[in-house]
């Protein structure tokens, strides 16, 4: 079967996009899936924290975005992590600029993964916090969009936007293109706001809320400055062990979408 690709997004910066993508893709490996992770973000952080040097890069998704390297030349293994990773720098912050100009602008990371969909049983692109040209390349190539969000007063106001372009993207660039769900993370259940914030996820948004909440965990927050996920630094730590949790829950529901 080929790979099923994933963006996480969300338009707000720090709300846990690059933690969640990292340690997803652990927790995916240790359960024996073939995992890739697109770095789409000219800050790198999933390339550094995923214990890959972001500065002495040969090549990157850059190179994939311009068609100057395929996925398979510019991928590395991340192998404390267990997955496959197409790393970024800010290189990446140019290709904005150039791909304007350049033909299948909006498609190019979908036409360079599909020549590897059989080497991964899952794709996860870690998207940066805009609406930009690398953002909806990353739509574009996309099954679906796991939203992690903290539960805070403007949490939902802020989801609307992101939902408003998926429809965008869905009705114009990409049908297959669905929400897959919504991830609570750096939840902590004794504030009150966050419970009836969460509460009001539940009401309004069902069953497309997992049911794993990430808890707030300084071990997750320390782990990227050792170069690893949080699952693979600590994975007793209620943080890992958390998203190891999510990981199966993904799979479960992976296997009830088409
Ligand atoms: P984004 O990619 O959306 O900008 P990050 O994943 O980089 O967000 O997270 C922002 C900051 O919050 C980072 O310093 C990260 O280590 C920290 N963080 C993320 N998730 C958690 C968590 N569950 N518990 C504690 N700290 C977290
Ligand atoms: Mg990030």
């Amino acid at each position: 079967m080929s790979s099923r690709i994933f963006c996480i997004a969300n338009q707000k910066g720090g709300v846990g996009k690059t933690t969640t993508t990292v340690n997803l893709a652990a927790g995916l490996a240790r359960l024996g899936q073939r995992v890739l992770v697109v770095d789409l973000d000219p800050q790198g952080n999933a390339t550094m924290g995923s214990g890959i040097d972001k500065r002495t890069l040969e090549s990157s998704v850059y190179d994939v975005l311009l068609e100057t390297a395929t996925v398979a030349e510019a991928g590395r293994r991340a192998d404390a992590a267990g997955y496959d990773l197409l790393p970024a720098n800010r290189e990446l912050a140019g290709a904005e600029v150039e791909l304007v100009g350049l033909e299948h602008r909006n498609e190019r990371l979908r036409r360079a993964l599909a020549e590897s969909r059989d080497d991964y049983d899952v794709v996860l692109i870690d998207c940066p916090p805009t609406l930009n040209l690398l953002t909806i390349n990353g739509l574009v190539s996309a099954h679906g969009v796991i939203v992690p969000m903290q539960c805070e007063y403007f949490a939902l106001e802020g989801l609307s936007d992101l939902v408003n372009t998926i429809r965008q993207i869905h009705a114009n660039l990409n049908r297959d293109l669905q929400v897959i769900g919504l991830l609570r993370v750096m939840f902590d259940p004794r504030i009150t706001l966050q419970q009836q914030v969460s509460d009001q996820l539940k009401a309004h948004f069902g069953d497309k809320v997992f049911d794993t909440v990430i808890p707030r965990n300084v071990r997750l927050a320390e782990a990227p400055s050792y170069g690893q996920p949080g699952v693979v630094f600590d994975p007793a730590a209620k943080g890992a062990q958390a998203y190891l949790e999510f990981a199966r829950e993904l799979v479960q529901r992976l296997a009830t979408l088409k």
